[in-house]
Formats: structure tokens, C-alpha cells, sequence
């Protein structure tokens, strides 16, 4: 793989291209944008370009760096990434970093390192990385992944430049599914569609019989009705098998998905309320169900009804108990839903 290899992210290689062109790298970037678009891939493709021992605008990829950096094996190279079972950077990692950057390159001019999920750092962490980029070793290239930019303090953002990686476009990632995963053409292209734009995300539904419980949800949501309100948070538990997760990561991801698909079907509802039956959909199988579904609720409910899944969806991150978040969710939709019909 090489810059050639890297999907849909022309912008950001040709920023890179000309940096590398004009011996202008800066000391420290933040890589910004949705999980499984591709920026630590396309930050290793980043490193074999300055490392390969054929230089240019783009890495040779047989080269014995270009071998080594492919398989984390390379000495001026180094990610740092959250501990298993753990979302945040600790400070010991943050020490580490910057004993890393003590010692010049051994092999090269530069030394890189790369941070995962950046903007999960406490405050602790946080100070260690600024003091860091206010006096970065001139060999220094640090690069900060992550996915929300707000999260990232002003002082450590003012002292990065900012690279944003858009999501990919449903024929790329369903051609990286059809391609690179082997699925076939139909179940791709579904996958894609529901993906939001992530590889990542696509690939980990194609193993998780995602498609299957995405169907029942909307089969149920469909005939949902506000005395299910205690029924419901069970079935869904079983159906979607969150009960079965011992690990709150694994919990919390399975959850993420679950609240992906309510936005998805909500969303759906209101583009048929306000699209007249024009507007694209995700679930186009169901689309006269949805239509009908729709002529019973207000704009101004689904508008509410999708900003408390966004509310959901914001707190999961933060809240231990997933449990009781989804349980008051699914209060508060069947709520409004019901205090609109009792209205009209
Ligand atoms: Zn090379």
C-alpha cells in the first residue's frame, strides 16, 4: 500500500505531496474526522512516504523501511494508542511519548509518533502533550488522531495544524467491501449505504448479523405503541444480545450501533414527512410502512425525537450506566410520540 492505495481522501495526499515537496512538515498535525475513514492508515502511508529509501511524493513500498513501517516494525516510528479495555490516554503513556522524543532519530531525520484517540485525555495528559508541542525537538513529527475536534483543548489545537478527513462515499466503501472483504454486490451495497460513510463501521456490521437486527428493529419500531414502553427495552436487549456483553466497550459500541439504527429509521420517518415521498431513504424496503408511519407524527416531534437520540448517542461516551440511558430514551420517544396523538 502507498498513497495510491488510500481511498477517497485526494485532499489530504496532496496537502502531504506538497509538503513533502517543499520540505514543509509541519511539527505537529491533528487528523480529524469520523472513526474508519482511514487516518491511521493513511498515517502509516504518511510515514513510509518520508522514511522510504527511494525518496519522492510517494513510497516505493517494497523497500526494506517500507516493509518494516507495514509490519510496525521500524525504529523512528511509534504509535500510541489506549491500553486494552480502556478509552483514554493515561499520563504514563504521555511520559513515554515524550522519553520517545528525547533521543533523536536513529535511522532517518525525522521521528513520528502517532496518537490514537487524542481527544480522549484527561487533564493530566493533556498538559504533559502541550508542553511537549510548545518546544517540539526539531526532528519531531507528532500526529493526533481523532474524532472530535471540540474535545481537543484550544492550546493543544492552536499549536497543530488541522487535516479533516471526510467520510467516504457509499460506492467506495462498497467497493473496498466487494473488493478488499470479498462480499457479495447486494449485501455491500446495504452495508455501505448504512455505514455512514465509515470502513470500518461496514466491516464490523458484515460480521455481527447487523443486517438481520437492523431489519426486526424496523419491523418493530413500525408497530411500536407507548404501553410497550417496559416490553420493548426487553426485547430489544435480547434481540440485539447487549445483555450477553460482559465488556463495557464491546457494550458500549453494540449500543452505539442499536442508536445508529433509531437515527436511521427517525430520519427516514421525517424525510418522508417533509420529502412528499421523494426524498432518498435508508430502509427503501419498507417505504410505503414508513410513509403511513410518518402522516401519524408532527415534524416538530420527529425533529425532538431525533435530537434526544443525539443526545443519546453524545452521553454514551460519558455514561457507565448504558443500561439506564437506553431505557430513558426509548421513555422519552414513546412519550412524544404518544402525547402527539392524544393531541390531535
Ligand atoms: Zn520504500
Amino acid at each position: 500500500m502507498s498513497f495510491k492505495s488510500v481511498a477517497c481522501q485526494e485532499r489530504v495526499v496532496e496537502l502531504f505531496q506538497n509538503a513533502i515537496r517543499n520540505n514543509h512538515l509541519a511539527h505537529a498535525y491533528i487528523f480529524a474526522g469520523q472513526e474508519g475513514v482511514g487516518k491511521t492508515s493513511f498515517s502509516r502511508e504518511l510515514a513510509k512516504a518520508i522514511f522510504c529509501k527511494h525518496p519522492g511524493l510517494d513510497a516505493c513500498d517494497t523497500c526494506n523501511n517500507c516493509q518494516r513501517i507495514a509490519s510496525d516494525n521500524f525504529s523512528d516510528l511509534f504509535f500510541i494508542l489506549p491500553e486494552k479495555n480502556s478509552r483514554v490516554i493515561k499520563i504514563e503513556q504521555l511520559k513515554y511519548f515524550q522519553d520517545i522524543l528525547k533521543v533523536k532519530p536513529l535511522e532517518s531525520k525525522y521521528k513520528m509518533v502517532i496518537i490514537q484517540s487524542a481527544d480522549k485525555m484527561n487533564e493530566e495528559a493533556s498538559n504533559c502533550l502541550l508542553k511537549t508541542l510548545e518546544e517540539p525537538p526539531s526532528y519531531a513529527i507528532i500526529i493526533l488522531i481523532v474524532t472530535s475536534l471540540e474535545s481537543v483543548r484550544e492550546t493543544v489545537r492552536s499549536r497543530c495544524q488541522i487535516v479533516r478527513f471526510s467520510p467516504l462515499s457509499v460506492a467506495v466503501v462498497k467497493n473496498i467491501l466487494v473488493n478488499q472483504f470479498k462480499l457479495d454486490n447486494k449485501q455491500a451495497e446495504r452495508l455501505a449505504f448504512i455505514s455512514n460513510g465509515s470502513i470500518e463501521r461496514a466491516t464490523l456490521l458484515s460480521g455481527t448479523h447487523a443486517l438481520e437486527k437492523k431489519n426486526w428493529l424496523v419491523d418493530r419500531l413500525l408497530k411500536l405503541e407507548i404501553n410497550d414502553n417496559l416490553t420493548f427495552s426487553k426485547e430489544l436487549f435480547n434481540e440485539w444480545h447487549i445483555q450477553d456483553l460482559d465488556i463495557l466497550e464491546e457494550k458500549r459500541s453494540h449500543v452505539k450501533e442499536l442508536l445508529f439504527s433509531f437515527l436511521m429509521y427517525y430520519r427516514d420517518l421525517l424525510a418522508c414527512k417533509i420529502g412528499n415521498d421523494k426524498l432518498p431513504i435508508y430502509h427503501t424496503d419498507w417505504r410505503d410502512a414508513l410513509a403511513a408511519r410518518s402522516r401519524l407524527l408532527s415534524e416538530d416531534v420527529l425533529f425532538r425525537i431525533l435530537n434526544t437520540i443525539k443526545t443519546s448517542l453524545e452521553y454514551l461516551d460519558y455514561n457507565a450506566n448504558i443500561t439506564l440511558l437506553l431505557e430513558n430514551m426509548i421513555t422519552k420517544i414513546l412519550h412524544l410520540q404518544c402525547d402527539q396523538r392524544m393531541s390531535s
